[in-house]
């Protein structure tokens, strides 16, 4: 288990920073830090508790993500959804109703009123934590009947919510006067036509715009998109050249071309579902030369959200903290997905990872070695930092010679798996342990 696997030839190559176009707001943390430096927070999970409660939940669960290293959370959709007080809100109706008007059969969403949210959103900045809202435009519900002369029958596509804003009919739908069908439709559901400039004007240009309230008036800081594959990816460019933020796009594909020419057309981050896949391949289905497989994060690391789980899609079960370790460890901007940190897995072990993360985990990437049940990545650091990570699925402790950047240096293992504290030899080769089913992550002490 100790032989020399890798060629040391190896190449350094310090990256640049991330930059990043989104526009700083003043008392918000800024984008930037988002995007690289933190961890988000996915503030909710499928089905939680009914009732109005929900916003109250997270404010107070804020100022202790935000000393773990939290830097954003995600928040689910805010506005009033056909199903009302039950809806997780993926079933908009109107976009100005965050628990203030009595509609859809209650005034509250599932998750509270609009002053709960507004108070979590302050909470939440007052921690330095950026909110990013939840926007589903591809389609909307709830609308009432009436008839429709594009498809000569009656449908559900006549919208006038108690807010008095961005009525909606037919002309605004699919098919429509302009066309018969975007890129793609949800279900049976309303699908909006963003090439009205109606539409447009409603959901991002006008000063009363969806987009500007969410943020000038509700406090948002930035998007996350849901079911971007039912539309191009301009709406996202203009609506994020019209309100700036950080934003991420919701395209479930486990092809890393697919994703990155989505982030080339669109400017937006996207969540890397082609990591996700290969994760699930390496650790569920224990082989993790998976993960030498294509991912968002080795083409556009700076444009990569990566995640374990999330409300959609929880399919990781074995070995769920080693994935954790691989995307705190890696580049991309990490998400942590509530209930694995509430409730499934142990809320220390990934404190020390999102700690690991924000402090060691920088520059760019070698990998060093990978087999069924090992595997080895060296971040290569800015200033001396910089990290390895070794990851085992195996039943055993194993070890390893790796090469890194820190000749004649002391390192250790920072998460106290491993007590070694080995001096690293003048040519930057030194030996490294992991435990059984664990993970180990080096630096200089
Ligand atoms: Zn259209
Ligand atoms: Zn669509
Ligand atoms: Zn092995």
């Amino acid at each position: 288990m100790t032989t020399l696997l890798f060629s040391c030839s190896d190449e350094l190559v310090d990256k640049e920073p991330e930059t990043t176009e989104a526009v700083s707001t003043g008392m918000e943390v800024d984008a930037k830090a988002a995007s690289s430096n933190g961890v988000m927070m996915q503030a909710f999970y499928w089905d939680v508790p009914a009732g109005g409660n929900w916003w109250n939940t997270v404010k107070g669960k804020v100022p202790a993500w935000s000393n773990a290293g939290i830097n954003a959370i995600w928040l689910p959709p805010a506005s009033k959804a056909q199903n009302g007080g039950y809806s997780m809100g993926y079933d908009p109706f109107d976009y100005f109703d965050f628990g203030q008007y009595n509609q859809m059969g209650s005034v509250e969403t599932r998750f509270g009123s609009k002053s709960e949210l507004q108070s979590l959103i302050s909470v939440a900045h007052t921690n330095n934590l950026n909110v990013f809202a939840d926007i589903v435009i591809n389609h909307n519900s709830g609308g009432a009947s009436e008839s429709n002369i594009f498809t000569n029958t009656n449908t559900y596509t006549d919208y006038a919510p108690a807010s008095g804003m961005f009525y909606r009919s037919q002309y605004d739908f699919h098919p429509n006067d302009y066309h018969n069908n975007d890129t793609g439709a949800f279900g049976g559901f309303a699908d909006v036509c963003h090439h009205k400039g109606y539409v447009q004007d409603e959901l991002w240009r006008n000063p009363n715009s969806v987009a500007k309230y969410y943020k000038n008036t509700m406090g948002f800081d930035g998007w996350r998109f849901d079911f971007v594959k039912g539309f191009e990816p301009w709406v996202i460019q203009e609506w994020n050249k019209s309100v700036g933020g950080f934003s991420v796009g919701e395209l479930w594909d486990g092809n890393a071309q697919v994703l990155e020419d989505w982030v080339n057309a669109s400017g937006s981050s996207a969540f890397d579902f082609a990591c996700y896949y290969r994760m699930k391949d390496a650790f569920q289905n224990n082989n993790l030369t998976n993960l030498n497989g294509d991912m968002l994060i080795k083409r556009q690391p700076s444009k990569a959200v990566t995640f374990v789980a999330n409300h959609d899609t929880d399919e990781i079960f074995n070995n769920k903290l080693l994935a954790y370790a691989y995307i705190l460890t890696h580049e991309g901007y990490p998400t942590m997905f509530y209930s694995d940190y509430e409730t499934y897995l142990d809320k220390n072990k990934l404190n020390n990872l999102i700690w690991i993360h924000n402090n060691l985990a920088g520059g760019s990437t070698s990998y060093l070695y990978a087999d069924t049940d090992e595997y080895v990545a060296r971040r290569n650091g800015y200033n001396n930092n910089g990290l390895v990570v070794y990851l085992n699925i195996s039943n055993n402790w194993q070890e390893r010679w790796i090469q890194t950047n820190w000749g004649s240096k002391r390192i250790k293992d920072y998460t106290g798996n491993s007590s070694w504290e080995p001096v690293v030899q003048s040519n930057g080769w030194v030996k490294i342990q992991v435990p059984p089913n664990g993970y180990s992550v080096w630096s200089v002490k």
